[in-house]
């Protein structure tokens, strides 16, 4: 029997306002425990939450760039539970009513060529673009942080997180496989950095995942049982952990066995999931209004403030990409996969802009591969890269017009990286300027062709291959700066002589 895995992702992602969502205690990261609290967000009797309404900003940016319909009145609800990092106990949330519903996320057919500096997903992503569908976005409060410190033999509470607002982000379970679930997950921080509403950073929290996983015979339209696994903090982590799930569930099931509907952990070291609490142990949150806040009313006046304030998406930013710079699908898709790169490529296009499809390939090949190898990635800071894009730019510019050889270029390009100077300092100084002065082209070739007599006369003899060896050690020759066209041209005269 063959089955098919059925996934959807509950995604928390943490937004990135300046203060918390229901009081104006800072949200920076880092801070001493307990530093940024306040009788609200420490739960003390008698205090009002008063909504930040950036946080609604926010939440109807990432409502609108999936597609969203924003419901016009919505409602705060209270998910209550008792935990040491929740001081009211409980939780503000939504329920019932949450800010949007019926979203998509679209996410793109990606074909994962050899030799590419990146993929955007381990093993395959979908053949076809699809739209994986949104149940619904809300917003929230965190919770705090529980230490738990074995040194002091004890847990410790930090509850500068508390308050932090959240999205929710729930979608259908249209997903079919882990790499797909890898693809979705990378869509949706792709767009929720594009709106500059989330940093995306999975290891430190501020974009989470569970995943909800069944698996049913192939070609059923029914649903099996499914799994909730938590604790996941990276994209590796996310589609290992449901490889691992969607493996161990077609084990119980051929063994004759039923899969039993509970929440799991992901043990990342022996990367298995385990069994944290079954259905009989599941929370019963009590939802209920919140009576403190009044329902959320969002008039069309507010969406189109928002709609107005959107930048270009990715979706719509691929399709640019590919209509009016000629660019192929591929490049198009990877060099918009982040805002900040597709900034980086369109900027180093200002500086040469004759030439798309050389930029690409070298924002494609060399900056990509640079970041990824020094780990910049996660840091997604594009400005502090050691190659400004006008430099890059100004670098290809001089490829175009014959001052260096893409060859030279790279060792060009590596130094730009080193020292920050720039590629006409650097040529300058090193002597870098190809030769395209035929005199000394035609010295050098005599020179190659006059030490190796057999192989002209093998060439002569029909050994047309040779041509790529004569060529090779004219450009050693000249190390390297010789124009290699010229010096292609110059060799066939001299040899049809
Ligand atoms: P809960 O409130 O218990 O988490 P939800 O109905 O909100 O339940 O669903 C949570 C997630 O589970 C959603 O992302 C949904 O797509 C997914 N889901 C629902 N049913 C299944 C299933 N049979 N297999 C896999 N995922 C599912
Ligand atoms: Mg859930
Ligand atoms: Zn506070």
């Amino acid at each position: 029997m063959s089955y098919e895995a059925v996934i959807g992702l509950e995604v928390h992602a943490q937004l990135l306002t300046e203060s918390k969502i229901f009081c104006g205690c800072s949200t920076r990261f880092g801070a001493a425990p307990n530093q940024h609290t306040c009788p609200v967000c420490l739960g003390l009797p008698g205090v009002l939450p008063v909504l930040n309404k950036k946080v609604v900003d926010f939440a109807l940016r990432a409502a609108l760039a999936t597609h969203c319909t924003i419901t016009p009145t919505s409602r705060w609800a209270r998910k209550n539970y008792f935990y040491p990092d929740l001081p009211k106990g409980y939780q503000i949330s939504m329920y019932e009513l949450p800010i949007a519903e019926h979203g998509y996320v679209e996410v793109p057919a990606l074909r994962t060529g050899s030799g590419q500096a990146l993929r955007l997903g381990s093993g395959q992503a979908p053949e076809q673009a699809k739209k994986v569908r949104l149940t619904r976005i809300h917003m929230e409060e965190d919770a705090g942080k529980s230490i738990h410190d074995a040194e002091a033999g004890a847990s410790l509470v930090d509850l500068n997180r508390t308050g932090v607002p959240l999205l929710e982000i729930v979608s259908e379970p249209d997903i079919r496989s882990a790499a797909e679930a890898g693809s979705y997950l990378r869509s949706l921080r792709a767009l929720l950095q594009y709106i500059e509403v989330c940093d995306g950073n999975m290891e430190e929290g501020s974009l989470r995942c569970d995943a909800n996983v069944s698996i049913r015979p192939r070609g059923s339209t029914e649903f099996g049982t499914r799994t909730e696994t938590k604790n996941l903090n990276s994209f590796r982590a996310v589609e290992k952990a449901i490889e691992h799930e969607i493996q161990r569930q077609t084990e119980v099931v051929e063994a004759g066995r039923r899969v039993v509907q509970e929440t799991r952990l992901w043990d990342a070291d022996r990367e298995v999931t385990r069994p944290m609490r079954s259905k009989e142990f599941a929370h019963d949150y009590r939802y209920f209004p919140d009576p403190d806040l009044l329902p959320l009313v969002v008039d069309r006046a507010w969406v189109e403030r928002v709609r107005a304030d959107l930048p270009e998406l990715p979706a719509a930013r691929r399709a640019r990409f590919r209509r009016d710079y000629d660019l192929p699908a591929y490049d198009a898709e990877v060099l918009t996969a982040r805002k900040d790169v597709a900034d980086y490529f369109e900027a180093s296009l200002r500086a040469c802009p004759a030439a798309p499809k050389v930029v690409s390939n070298w924002v494609m090949d060399s900056v990509l591969r640079f970041v990824k190898e020094e780990k910049l990635d996660a840091a997604l800071k594009i400005e502090t890269w050691p190659c400004p894009p006008e430099r890059l730019g100004a670098l290809i510019g001089l490829i175009q017009d014959g001052v260096i050889s893409t060859t030279i270029a790279k060792t060009v390009y590596e130094d730009m990286r080193r020292t920050g100077q720039a590629p006409e300092e650097i040529i300058a100084s090193k002597g870098l300027r190809q030769v395209s002065d035929t005199d000394i082209l035609q010295a050098a070739i005599a020179e190659v062709l006059t030490a190796n007599p057999d192989k002209v006369e093998a060439y002569r003899g029909g050994k047309e291959k040779l041509l790529g060896f004569f060529v090779g050690q004219v450009m050693r020759a000249t190390q390297g700066k010789a124009n290699p066209q010229l010096v292609n041209t110059l060799l066939r005269q001299k040899l049809a002589q």
